[in-house]
Formats: C-alpha cells, sequence, structure tokens
C-alpha cells in the first residue's frame, strides 16, 4: 500500500503513520525525521536545512524531491510506504506523480488529517514542554509559521489530490483510536478500488 497522509504540525501524522507501519508492515517515509538525520549527521544538506526548519519554513522542493527520490527507490520502500511530511507544495506533489510513474506505481490514497487550529497550537505546545526542547522548531514563535506555511503552501496539495479524487479528509480532533479507525475505514474503501489514484 502506498499513501500520503497530509495535516497540519500537531495533527498526529506523525503518530498515526507509526500505527499503520505496525498494521501494514510498510515503511514511513517521514522528511521530517529525513532531515533532522541530515541535520544530526552535519551533511551538506542538512547544514543548509537547519535554518530553514528552525523557522519552520519549507526547505526547497528540488532537495525534497531529490530526497525522496532516492528513499523512494530502496528496496524495504517495495512492499509499500506511508509519506509522512511530503508532499508539502503542489510542485513537491506533481514530482511525486512523475516519479511514481516512472517506477510504475501509484497512490493508493491520500488521506488529510483535519485538527482545527486551537487544538493545534494546544497540541504543539504540549509536544515542546514534553520534548524538553528537542525539535527547535517545537516552539510558540515558529508554531505561528509553520500553521501559516502549511495554510498557504500545503492546503492547495489537498486541493491537488481532491481534484483527482484521490484524497479522503478524517477528523483528527477525536482520541488516537478514533482517528486511526477513521483512517482503517478509509483504507478498507481503498481496497474497493483496485486501480489506485491516477498519477
Ligand atoms: P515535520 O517533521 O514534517 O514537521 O518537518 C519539520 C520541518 O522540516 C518542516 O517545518 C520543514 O522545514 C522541513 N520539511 C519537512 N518536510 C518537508 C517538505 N516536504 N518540504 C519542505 N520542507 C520540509
Amino acid at each position: 500500500m502506498r499513501l500520503v497522509l497530509l495535516g497540519p504540525p500537531g495533527a498526529g501524522k506523525g503518530t498515526q503513520a507509526e500505527r499503520l507501519v505496525k498494521t501494514h508492515g510498510i515503511v514511513q517515509l517521514s522528511t521530517g525525521d529525513m532531515l533532522r538525520a541530515a541535520t544530526a549527521a552535519g551533511t551538506d544538506v542538512g547544514k543548509r536545512a537547519k535554518a530553514i526548519m528552525d523557522r519552520g519554513d519549507l526547505v526547497p522542493d528540488e532537495v525534497m524531491v531529490d530526497i525522496i527520490a532516492e528513499r523512494i527507490g530502496r528496496p524495504d520502500a517495495g512492499k509499500g510506504f506511508i509519506l509522512d511530511g511530503f508532499p508539502r507544495t503542489v510542485p513537491q506533489a506533481e514530482a511525486l506523480d512523475r516519479l511514481l510513474e516512472r517506477h510504475g506505481l501509484r497512490l493508493d490514497r491520500v488521506v488529510e488529517i483535519a485538527v482545527d487550529e486551537a487544538m493545534l497550537k494546544d497540541r504543539i505546545e504540549n509536544r515542546a514542554r514534553l520534548s524538553g526542547g528537542a525539535r527547535a522548531d517545537d516552539t510558540a514563535a515558529t508554531l505561528h509559521n509553520r500553521i501559516t506555511v502549511y495554510r498557504t503552501q500545503t492546503t492547495p496539495v489537498a486541493d491537488y489530490y481532491r481534484r483527482k479524487g484521490a484524497l479522503s479528509t478524517v477528523s483528527g480532533m477525536g482520541t488516537m483510536d478514533e482517528v486511526s479507525a477513521a483512517i482503517g475505514a478509509v483504507l478498507m474503501a481503498a481496497r474497493t478500488a483496485p486501480q489506485g489514484v491516477r498519477n
């Protein structure tokens, strides 16, 4: 199964992706985790990305597309994957379509987790407290920017997939179990549409 999980910071994408990894035996491809690993390893990409991430802005599309192209080509992605944090712009979504087409693959579904902004702020502030500053971008200062960036750059990605008939929106306002159940129902329905999403 190949899925994209969309949702603003604090929507619970990471948690839900981890659960899907367990239930479906596929890999989670989190571009945020990949960038944080590159930063920790001190690679050129990591060094360039750090300041951008700390501000809550987006790393350039061509950098992200190269990272994801390399990652999707690895053997462990062969059984399927969950994209968590990619695509975040329409050009990234278009590049993903071309990439999948080259591999003869299609997405099964794009799932958007919708959460209202007041709840997002609470969740991110909690995450900042719990992580004890482990993530430099989980601060109130960058939160506002990350939500604005999501609204302006990533909401059009949801529209892009909606136009293709690929998007399912689930409420992210419930408990983790409720959100997991809603995603499970979407994926069950997607299985009855075996042709997948048009690239
Ligand atoms: P995340 O862990 O998904 O919240 O991502 C953390 C940060 O990494 C984001 O705020 C961006 O600065 C950067 N990032 C992650 N994925 C992407 C992407 N697909 N495009 C651009 N920047 C990204």
